[in-house]
Formats: C-alpha cells, structure tokens, sequence
C-alpha cells in the first residue's frame, strides 16, 4: 500500500494526541507540520521528527508534497483553512467545532464539495470503543426498537489547565464537549427533529455555560436526554467517560461507570467490560480519547483507499453543529428549536 502523506496545522495541546495517532495509523504519515507559534512548531517538529516546518498556511500549500492536510486549530481559523485546502484541491480533516457559525459550516462543506475533496470533522467520540459497543449491541437487535435513552457526561474535571480558552468564550460546555454528547445521541438514536436546552453557569471563574440538559426528539419517534456538566463533584470523578441509558421494546442498555455495559432483554443480564486500550502512548483517564483519535484517523485513510463517505464526515457533521446553534437559541429564548428548518 502506498503510504499517504500528510500535512498537520495547529501543533498545540490535542495535537499531541494527533501525531502519537498518525504514527499508528496504517498507511498514512505526517510530512509537515504548521504553526504559527514557533515554539509549538519546534516542541512537535522534535518530538516527532518532522524536518519540514511551516509558520505560516500559504507557505505550506505553496510548497505541497502531501496527500491531506490535518487541521488541528481551534475554530477561528477553521473556516480560513477549510477553505485554503478546497482551493488547493487536498483532501481535509477539520477539528470540531467545525466551525463558529452553522452558515460557516455550511459554506465549508459547500466549498469542499465544490472542489471535490473529501472533508471529514475529527468528532472523535462515537469512535470511543464503548460507544462502538453500545451501537453493536443496538444493531445485533439486543434491545429491539429504542424508544428512550439518556447520554449523560457530568464531571469536575478541571479541563481550564490543559485548555486556558475554554475558560474565556461566551460559550463552553455545548460548544466544547456537549457537541461530542450530541454527536453520540445522533449516532445511536438518529437525527433530531427538534429540541429544548436549559444552561447554567456554576463556576464563577469561566465566562460560558458549564451545566446544560438538553431534550431531543429524534426523527424515529425516540426520545433522548443529553445532559453535561463541569459542576458536579462526585465521589468517583469519572472524566471523561459519557455514560449511556437506553430503553427498548425488548430489553434496556446501560453503559456504566468504569465501562461496563449491561444488557437486558428476555435471556436475562449479561455485563461486558467495554474498557478502551491503552495505547503505547496514552495516559489515564484520557485514554478513551485518546484510543478514539486512533480509531477516526484509521478510518479516515481506510474511506480515502476505499472512495468511500467518511461517518463523520463535514456533510454529517452539519446535523450534529445544526444541534449546538439550536441548543444555544433554545436556552436563551426559553422555546423549541425545528432543527430541520436549520438544515
Ligand atoms: P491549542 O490552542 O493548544 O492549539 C492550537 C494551535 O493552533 C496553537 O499552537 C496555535 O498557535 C495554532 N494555530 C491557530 N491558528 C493557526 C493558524 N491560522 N495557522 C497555524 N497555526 C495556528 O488548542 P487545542 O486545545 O489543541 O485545541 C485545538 C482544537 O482541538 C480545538 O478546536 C479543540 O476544540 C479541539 N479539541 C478536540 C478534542 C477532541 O477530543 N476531539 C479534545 C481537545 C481539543
């Protein structure tokens, strides 16, 4: 197999995980490397052996020599570089957010199909080996038709010292983690119809939202709770593990604490340890992340050979970032957002 060649901009705090990835993957490496701090671009560049090194976008496309390009920024550039790379005509993965606005999203996948280059958003979670789980006992008929389910990420975690913007922006918990939540309802329940969001800021320290509830009704008929928080102290801190509740026609699905997924139908209960890997490279308790950013871009290059639509990909993703905007507008009007009507 012809190994495929990338180009990664945005060398900072997940990036890490990123590269640790792109050394595992099967038939994809990183070539160059961007950022537009120098000490970031030497920190990565040493670590990883990267000899070609860019501080600046232009300058790395100008000069080409690779097959993708891995956006690994945080959102205000995203659009920019989206769009740089569907003018370059390369293949792109964007990190999420995707974008600031649903317009920009929208513009974003418009000028990628335009130019006629795969683009996928790195929505990492569903690729988590426990939600993979849930989805194949959902498919493997455990539970018959899911009628109600609960994706619940409630945590004290302080996420402000890897992560000091998160802490500044008008917006946090949707934006930045429940966006990953309500990829998950999507990807187990089905899309959303319509949807009504409560906020609330506990920490006096941050400037957005850190508790949400959030209350989906899925095109199927099916009925979800996607609830997050940074608030909630608990006796067993359990960052950063979403937890699942899923209630069929023929049985229930729970994805507990310390990943386990219990099983219930006629045949009784069965609990299987749904635990992630730790790779060589990982650490706890972000290994399931970490395990998932493997899995993403593994999937990236094995859809690239094939030709095949990526699961997360830019056109997908715009139902999942339709669920952010919605969820913001719902809080702060207090109403029920048509979700189609956004799409
Ligand atoms: P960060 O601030 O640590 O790193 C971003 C890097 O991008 C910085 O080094 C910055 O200098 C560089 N950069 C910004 N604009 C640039 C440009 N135009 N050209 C070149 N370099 C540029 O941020 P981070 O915490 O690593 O987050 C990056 C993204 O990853 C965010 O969008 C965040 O939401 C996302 N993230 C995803 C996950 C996940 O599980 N998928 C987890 C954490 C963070």
């Amino acid at each position: 197999m012809t190994e495929l060649k990338g180009a990664l901009i945005g060398c900072g705090f997940f990036a890490i995980n990123q590269m640790h990835a792109w050394n595992d993957v099967r038939g994809a490496g990183i070539v160059a490397i961007c950022d537009r701090d120098p000490e970031r671009l030497k920190i990565v560049g040493d670590q990883f052996g990267i000899d070609r090194r860019y501080g600046d976008a232009e300058a790395l496309f100008a000069d080409g020599g690779f097959d993708f390009v891995d956006i690994a920024t945080t959102v205000q550039s995203h659009r920019f570089l989206v769009e740089m790379a569907a003018r370059n005509k390369v293949p792109a993965i964007c990190q999420k957010p995707f974008a600031k606005t649903l317009s920009d999203a929208k513009a974003m996948v418009e000028a990628c199909r335009n130019a006629g280059i795969p683009l996928m958003v790195h929505e990492n979670f569903r690729w988590q080996t426990p939600i993979q789980a849930v989805r194949k006992a959902l498919d493997a008929d455990a539970i018959g038709t899911p009628f109600w389910g609960r994706f619940s990420f409630r945590s004290a975690y302080d996420v402000f010292s890897g992560q000091p913007y998160l802490a500044e922006g008008e917006r946090f918990i949707i934006e930045d983690l429940g966006i990953h939540t309500l990829d998950i309802a999507r990807y187990i329940l089905g899309d959303v119809r319509s949807l009504t969001a409560r906020t609330k800021r506990v920490n006096p320290r941050i400037k957005g939202e850190d508790v949400a509830t959030i209350l989906l009704d899925h095109e199927n008929g099916a009925t979800s709770v996607v609830d997050v928080s940074y608030a909630t102290r608990l006796s067993r801190e359990p960052f950063p593990e979403t937890l699942i509740e899923l209630d069929g026609s023929e049985g229930t699905i729970r994805l507990t604490q310390g990943y386990g997924l219990e099983v219930t139908n006629a045949r009784g209960t069965t609990t299987t340890d749904v635990s992630p890997k730790l790779l060589s490279w990982a650490s706890r308790p972000w290994h399931n992340i970490q395990e998932s950013v493997y899995a993403i871009q593994q999937h990236w290059v094995d859809q690239l050979e094939r030709g095949a639509e990526h699961s997360t990909s830019g056109a997908d993703n715009l139902k999942t970032f339709a669920l952010v905007e919605a969820a913001y507008d719902s809080a702060a009007r207090g109403q029920t957002i048509d979700v189609g009507a956004m799409l």
